[in-house]
C-alpha cells in the first residue's frame, strides 16, 4: 500500500473534540505518512490549528501537520506560527493562500501561495517540508489551466517539496495535470487529494464553491438510491476506491484522504483496497 495521509479540521465545541479524537483513534490504525490540520483564513486569532497539531504529536502520538494560510495574515502573525510550529517540532508545512470568508476585509500582507513558501524557505531554510495545492480541474479563480499551471510552478520554484491536490472524481484530470506539470519541468510529487463522499448535498455545495466537477453518472446513481441510506454508503464507497485502484495503478506517489473528521466514510474505502 502506498503511503497515506488524512486531513482534519480544528475541532471546536466539546462534541467536535470527542469526534476527532474518536476519528483519529480510528484512523491511526492505517500507519498514515502524517495527519494534517486545515487553518481558517483570516489570522491566527481566529484559527485552533495549532493546539490541535499540539493535541495530535502529543496525546495522540502521530505526526501532525499544520497548514498555514496567508491571504488574511500579517508576516508578523505568520512568523509567529512558523517559530510556534517548530517548537511544537513540526517540520512539514501545507502552504496556501486561503480563501477569505465573504465579507472580511482584511487582506493580509501576502497575495499568493508562492510569497508564502518564498517566505518560508528565505526564513527557516530547509526545515519545513512544504507541500502545496495543486488543481487537476483548475482552480476556480485561474484565467485557464495553463495559467493555474504556471503558477503552481511559481510555488514549485519558490521551493514547494511536494503537493496535495483538490478533489476530483475523475482519474484522466490528474492524470493529465500530472503529465503537464512535467512538461513544464515541475518533478515534484503530486499527492490525489481524495474526498470519500459522506453526504452528497454538502459536497455538491463544497464542489460548486472550489470548482470540483462531480460526474453526471455519480449524481444520477446517488439520486437513485434516494432515502437508501445504506446503499448510498455502499456506492459512495465503491466509486471512490475504484478512483483510488486507478490513481494507484496509474502510479500516484501517495494518497492524501480528507476525511472532514469522520472515521467511517475513509475507512469503508481503505477497507476496499
Ligand atoms: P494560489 O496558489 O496562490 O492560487 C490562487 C489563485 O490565484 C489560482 O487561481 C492561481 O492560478 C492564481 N494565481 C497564483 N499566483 C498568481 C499570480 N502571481 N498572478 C495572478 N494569479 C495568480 N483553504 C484554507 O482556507 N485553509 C486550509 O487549510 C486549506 N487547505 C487546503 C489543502 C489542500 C490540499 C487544498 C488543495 C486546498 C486547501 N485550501 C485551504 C483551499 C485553498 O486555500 C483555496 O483553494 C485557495 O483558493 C487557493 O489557495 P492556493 O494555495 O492554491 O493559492
Amino acid at each position: 500500500m502506498l503511503p497515506i495521509s488524512f486531513e482534519f479540521y480544528p475541532p471546536k465545541t466539546d462534541e467536535q473534540h470527542a469526534q476527532f479524537d474518536r476519528t483519529v483513534r480510528k484512523l491511526k490504525a492505517y500507519a498514515p505518512q502524517f495527519m494534517s490540520v486545515t487553518f481558517g483564513a483570516g489570522g491566527s486569532t481566529l484559527s485552533h490549528t495549532p493546539e490541535t497539531v499540539q493535541r495530535l504529536r502529543g496525546e495522540h502520538g502521530v505526526t501532525g501537520v499544520p497548514h498555514l494560510t496567508c491571504v488574511g495574515g500579517s508576516r508578523e502573525e505568520i512568523r509567529t506560527l512558523l517559530k510556534l510550529y517548530r517548537a511544537l517540532g513540526c517540520d512539514r508545512i501545507v502552504a496556501l493562500r486561503g480563501d477569505l470568508p465573504s465579507g472580511m476585509a482584511r487582506s493580509g500582507d501576502l497575495r499568493y501561495a508562492n510569497e508564502l513558501v518564498q517566505l518560508i524557505r528565505d526564513e527557516h531554510g530547509d526545515h519545513f517540508h512544504i507541500e502545496v495545492a495543486a488543481y487537476p480541474e483548475t482552480h476556480p479563480q485561474a484565467d485557464d489551466a495553463q495559467a493555474d499551471l504556471r503558477h503552481f510552478k511559481a510555488k514549485v520554484d519558490a521551493g514547494a517539496s511536494g503537493a496535495i491536490t483538490q478533489y476530483f472524481y475523475n482519474a484522466d484530470a490528474y492524470f493529465r495535470f500530472v503529465e503537464d506539470a512535467r512538461a513544464l519541468g515541475i518533478d515534484a510529487p503530486i499527492v490525489p487529494g481524495v474526498m470519500p463522499i459522506a453526504n452528497f448535498s454538502q459536497l455538491r455545495r463544497f464542489s460548486e464553491a472550489c470548482g470540483a466537477e462531480i460526474p453526471r453518472w455519480i449524481a444520477k446513481r446517488m439520486q437513485a438510491h434516494g432515502d437508501d441510506a445504506e446503499a448510498v454508503r455502499e456506492f459512495a464507497a465503491d466509486v471512490v476506491a475504484g478512483l483510488c485502484r486507478r490513481l494507484i495503478d496509474g502510479g500516484a506517489p501517495a494518497l492524501h484522504f480528507y476525511t472532514l473528521n469522520l472515521a467511517k466514510p475513509t475507512q469503508s474505502i481503505l477497507q476496499r483496497l
